[in-house]
């Protein structure tokens, strides 16, 4: 009798099998697959500007030194075209020149914003034991400041370092971080899982870069909650707009 029964359940998984194999259940079965990734990760990477934190460093610390403009229009210029990473930031931080003393004074009187939902989430990934990691294309002082108030340890961040000179003024940045390259995310995220034997990493993010961290990341979320990209957001095969969606997932196991 024990044996008739489970010969059925074997043919209902066939079934199931089966429905799955049609085109829209089988997109949900991926989204099911990403959520078990998600659920059993041993590290989840995050993107900080415009994810874990409102803003975009670089146009924040270009305001604050008086070329927010001149910035916004470059990057806008190289989105378009085929300017790789690295040219495209020694562009930027060539007209910024940011002195030691501005990235200082900037952390202090406009320290970055967390986005709503974040403090949780990461907190919840602590208490499961999951190690969080930031991986930025932004700089090292301001990501660290974002990681103290996540309680993320500051060896779990990798971002390029502003380079300056004994007096402060600028000096260049550390061109030999994988963050400053195109690519540079999936880079980290290979080291990580090579340095740490993760089996399975997920990485959360805003753009395009973050995407292309899939693989070797094993799941990419896409975020929308403070800025769309349309390519992400089509491309995605996990999209959320706000960080209690995970907190969710997370909950209901
Ligand atoms: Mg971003």
């Amino acid at each position: 009798m024990a044996q008739h029964r489970v010969q059925c359940a074997d043919i209902q998984n066939d079934l199931i099998f089966l429905s799955h194999n049609r085109k829209p259940v089988k997109r949900m079965s991926s989204l099911m697959e990403l959520k078990e990734v998600f659920q059993n990760a041993d590290a989840v990477c995050f993107d900080v500007d415009s994810t874990v934190i409102k803003e975009e460093g670089i146009d924040e610390l270009a305001k604050f030194c008086g070329v927010g403009d001149a910035v916004a229009e470059m990057t806008r210029r190289a989105m378009g075209g085929t300017v790789t990473f690295k040219a495209a930031l020694t562009a930027r931080l060539g007209l910024i020149r940011p002195s030691y003393e501005q990235v200082q004074k900037l952390i202090s009187e406009h320290p970055p914003q967390l986005t709503p939902g974040i403090r949780e989430l990461v907190n919840r990934l602590h208490q499961r034991g999951v190690q969080v990691f930031l991986i930025s294309g932004g700089f090292q002082s301001i990501v660290e400041h974002v990681a103290l108030q996540l309680n993320i340890p500051t060896a779990n961040v990798f971002a390029n370092r502003l380079k300056f000179y004994f007096n402060g003024e600028y000096a260049g940045f550390d061109e030999t971080q994988p963050t400053a390259e195109s690519g540079g995310k999936g880079q980290v995220i290979s080291y990580l899982k090579e340095q740490f034997q993760f089996k399975k990493v997920v990485m959360i993010g805003d753009g395009a870069t973050d995407m292309e961290a899939c693989p070797p990341a094993d799941c990419f979320i896409g975020f929308g909650g403070n800025v769309v990209r349309k390519q992400v957001k089509e491309k995605a095969k996990w999209y959320i707009t706000h960080f209690d969606e995970l907190l969710k997932e997370l909950e209901e196991r």
